[in-house]
């Protein structure tokens, strides 16, 4: 069984669904067909794709509270049977995927997968940087909110007692170590008031 994701530089056109399909059965030399499609949660640049996907067969894996906005974004109505409800941590693929939710500011329900036998984790939108070295400073909105999310995060983990090496996060090229997260979670924040008494005062500094 195949399982894959939206990302945001898809796009809804079937060309570029069936060469990001290509590209993954070049890769790892797996031709089996797809049969379930993860999405994290309901905002359209992570819903690109979809109509194809669908098309293409694959059930839709979700948080039943998104499958209203998914419904809105397809162009054909999809079968009630086609949706893979996640509420709780859940497994897939004969325990080779996990997913589990983790309610943030940024989704009110988004879905995060890990696989245990690489513990390695992949969430959309919820903590990173898109630089190739740094961390983004926690100086300004909306940067100091990733860290912020990042604790739920983190906290969601250590309750559900799972171990991490690796930190995938969709917009980012890179991936984090464990000592980049550790780093990210101990860099002092501003509080929110500090925050409104710079943006009011003009004052820039970081
Ligand atoms: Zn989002
Ligand atoms: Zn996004």
């Amino acid at each position: 069984m195949g399982v894959t994701f939206s990302s945001e530089n898809q796009s809804d056109t079937n060309l570029q669904a069936e060469d990001h399909l290509a590209l993954l059965r070049k890769t790892t030399g797996n031709d089996k067909p797809i049969a379930q499609h993860i999405v994290t949660h309901h905002h359209t640049d992570h819903m690109m794709g979809l109509n194809d996907v669908v098309k293409q067969g694959a059930n839709l894996v979700i948080h039943p509270t998104n499958i209203i906005a998914v419904r809105k974004h397809l162009q054909e109505p999809l079968a009630d049977n086609r949706f893979v409800r996640i509420k709780e941590a859940s497994y897939l693929a004969d325990g080779k995927v996990m997913l589990f939710d983790v309610p943030n500011s940024h989704a009110k329900h988004n879905l995060a997968l890990y696989l245990p036998d690489h513990k390695l984790i992949f969430t959309e939108d919820m903590f990173g940087s898109s630089f190739q070295t740094e961390l983004h400073s926690p100086n300004g909105w909306p940067s100091v909110d990733t860290y912020h999310r990042l604790d739920v995060l983190v906290n969601k983990i250590n309750q559900l007692d799972i171990k991490v090496d690796q930190y995938v996060s969709s917009h980012h090229a890179r991936v984090l170590n464990q000592a980049e997260i550790d780093k990210a979670l101990v860099l002092s924040r501003p509080s929110k008031d500090q925050l409104i008494k710079r943006l009011f005062s003009g004052n820039t500094e970081q």
